[in-house]
């Protein structure tokens, strides 16, 4: 199918003069719509639940910029944030209260940070705290989960999950063999292969990094007893967990997945959600191993715009706002509603499918088989998500291109929101 005439205008115009200047169109390949088909839809605006194209169309959006917004687009008080720091100027590269102000809120509300380093990135959060766990260990081999996606740096393009799941990219040209021999892919969910690698490896395996809820192999939850698992596992071998939480970071709970969960890892990745729509990551964890990057310690990792004052007062911002009381209940409660409606559609249509979901996020699988990792995951019929995902544009609803991405419902989704896109779901299904 190709995108119908109304998409069809300025958007595909955008799209071939982009294409002649930025590799594919795109700054971040899964936004071309390559695996769909399709035409990206340049956006214009964006406010509250809803995006808008450039040739005038409007969504409902649960892309959310692919997950920070969780709080939805241009909230007033996010705005206000920006435009009065903007207006100080808008980096100094000296450091400025609003850092110290925001590491002490990421530090009262994730577990395991007891200090925290901000970059600008998710990839620069997991790279660095690779950088650390080696440095700390003074060893070289990490554990990853195969279909999980931890940003682009070589040791972590290993197997990875999102858009290189969705391209169907092998390990990416550029990334050298002797980076990726110390990089072990595990499959999520499988405790009894971790203690088979840690039993063969464990004296050499610097730290184990898990999304501790998968989110870039569509939604995974972690089944009973894993993560703990993995917290006893490379505690007994001298490695360090480290939870990336770029994604499930102040998305699933107010204390992140690991406040949900209750297992604290030696170090937390953070990102998305707490740059509240601008460029932000972060690395934080145990205090004696934190005070080994520099200038505390020897090892080394800097930011020309680290800490930079309009991403920190936007994540100080949404923050903010996620500790207003039953914001999650209420994430929760329209979140299980879209789940049940979806069920309740793809029952009624006899479409195979299996529905995963924490918290905010929601996964809509075409397969029947459970899904608790890649293999699984895999399993879902992509010809169909690919059509699925074209008729629910046409009906107005945004999600991201792709199987192995979930849907972020936020704050401003309001019930009739929920109730527009149940109905959009069950139309596009019956399309099919
Ligand atoms: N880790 C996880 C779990 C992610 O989902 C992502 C991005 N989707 C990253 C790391 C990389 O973050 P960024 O795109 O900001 O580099």
């Amino acid at each position: 199918m190709g995108n119908s005439s109304r998409f069809d205008k300025l958007s595909a115009a955008a799209f071939q003069e982009s294409k002649r200047v930025i590799p594919g169109g795109v700054n971040s390949p899964v936004r071309a719509f390559k695996s769909v088909g399709l035409t990206p839809l340049f956006m214009e605006s964006g406010s509250g639940s809803r995006v808008t194209d450039i040739d005038g169309n409007t969504f409902i959006d649960y892309v959310g910029s692919w997950g920070p917004l969780i709080v939805g687009h241009a909230h007033p008080k996010v705005l206000e944030a920006i435009t009065a720091t903007a207006a100080k100027g808008t980096s100094f590269g000296a450091p400025t209260l609003l850092e110290t102000e925001m590491a002490k809120l990421v530090i009262e509300r994730v577990p395991s940070i007891e200090m925290v380093r901000m970059v600008n990135s998710g990839t620069e959060a997991t790279m660095s705290a690779l950088r650390l766990a080696r440095g700390f260990t003074k060893r070289d081999k990490i554990v990853k989960f195969e279909g999980s996606y931890h940003g682009h740096a070589d040791a972590l393009l290993i197997k990875a999950g999102s858009g290189v799941a969705t391209l169907g990219l092998p390990d990416s040209p550029g990334v050298p063999s002797s980076v990726a021999t110390n990089t072990i892919t595990v499959p999520y969910n499988d405790l009894d292969s971790v203690k088979l690698v840690f039993e063969k490896f464990g004296e050499e395996i610097a730290a184990l990094i898990v999304e501790p809820i998968a989110g870039n192999m569509g939604v995974v939850p972690p089944v009973a007893g894993f993560l703990q698992g993995l917290r006893d596992i490379t505690k007994q071998y001298g490695s360090l967990l480290i939870f990336d939480e770029v994604m499930t970071g102040f998305r699933v709970h107010k204390n992140c997945a690991q406040g949900l969960y209750g297992v604290t890892p030696d170090l937390t990745c953070l990102g998305k959600v707490i740059g509240g729509g601008l460029p932000v990551g972060a690395y934080g964890g145990r205090l004696d191993i934190m005070e080994q990057i520099a200038p505390a310690g020897p090892i080394y990792q800097a930011g020309t715009l680290s800490g930079n004052p309009l991403a920190m007062a936007a994540g100080f911002a949404t923050l903010t706002l996620l500790g207003e009381p039953n914001v999650y209940e209420e994430l929760e409660r329209k979140s299980a509603k879209l789940q049940a409606g979806f069920a309740a559609n793809a029952a009624e249509c006899g479409i195979p499918s299996t529905i995963n979901r924490v918290g905010s996020m929601v996964c809509p699988f075409f397969t029947e088989t459970p899904v608790i990792n890649y293999e699984t995951a895999k399993t879902s019929d992509l010809a169909r998500f690919n059509a699925y995902f074209g008729h629910l544009l046409d009906l107005g609803v945004s999600v991201a291109p792709s199987q192995f991405e979930g849907m972020f419902v936020s704050t401003v989704h309001s019930d009739e929101d929920i109730d527009l896109t149940i109905d959009a779901h069950r139309e596009a299904l019956k399309r099919l």
